[in-house]
């Protein structure tokens, strides 16, 4: 696929991918990786919003099954997303690339709140913004503040780097034969409950007609290969 038209996306990492090899946690040298290919994504023009999520210090689906109250898990959950948004400022600040965090749940301390307008203006100024903590309320995901942010951002694709290459028909950890598509259209995503996104972040991103590109960010390179046209990919849209 190329992206003729795109100036603006929003990159969704899952919290994993920052643990690199590790089981747990946040693995910097890993971390340093990606934000050099952050860094390369933006050298090509591209105004750079990113999400990271918090699987890889806590969920709060995984505390509530342990007996925690589910909301209270999941701000714990939110918090970890704060932890990993401020190591990724750390690391593409370290390679030369300003960048500001913006968190849903307010801590002035550490970064600023989530504003549209000066998100905007951040934008301009060449910076990346990391928006941090979800939409700020528990029972959702990093998933659908992902979508929620590339919707009121206006950006042009919401590009989802994740352990996988894309979207297959059935779980390919698991079956042998599963077979990755090339493109599927939101609904099909959502009538068969491929593993996407989850169904609210799809919808949003549906109805406000923002293409899904899911890819692998664990190889090197493969962000930059993905926005040129070329790489493994699954572009989730309307037909
Ligand atoms: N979370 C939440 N509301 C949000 C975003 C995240 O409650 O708007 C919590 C939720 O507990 C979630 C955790 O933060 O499990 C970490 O986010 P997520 O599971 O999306 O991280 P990822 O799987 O992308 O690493």
């Amino acid at each position: 696929m190329s992206f003729p038209t795109i100036k603006r996306v929003l990159l969704k990492l899952s919290g994993e991918v920052l643990m690199g090899n590790q089981q747990f946690g946040i693995d910097p040298e890993f971390v340093a990786e990606l934000a050099l290919e952050v860094k390369a994504a933006k050298e090509t023009g591209l105004e750079i919003c990113l999400v990271i999520g918090g699987g890889n210090i806590f969920r709060g689906m995984a505390g509530a099954a342990k007996g925690m109250d589910r909301a209270q898990a999941d701000y714990m959950g939110m918090l970890a997303t704060v932890m990993n948004a401020l190591a990724m400022q750390n690391a593409l600040e370290q390679c030369g690339v300003p960048t500001r965090v913006q968190s849903a749940i307010e801590m002035d301390k550490v970064c600023e709140p989530v504003i549209r307008r000066r998100a905007e203006r951040h934008l301009e100024k060449g910076r990346v913004v990391i928006f941090a903590a979800g939409v700020g309320a528990p029972y959702f995901t990093t998933d659908s503040g992902a979508a929620l942010r590339a919707a009121e951002m206006k950006c042009d694709a919401l590009l989802k780097g994740t352990s996988v290459d894309g979207v297959y028909d059935s779980d390919p950890k698991h079956n042998p034969d599963a077979v990755r598509f090339d493109t599927v259209t939101y609904d099909r995503v959502l009538a068969d409950n491929l593993k996407v996104m989850d169904a609210s972040a799809v919808a949003l991103c549906r109805d406000n007609k923002i293409p899904i590109v899911v890819f692998s960010i664990r190889e090197k390179g493969n962000l930059a290969r993905v926005l040129a046209g070329g790489g493994v990919q699954t572009i989730v849209q309307d037909s």
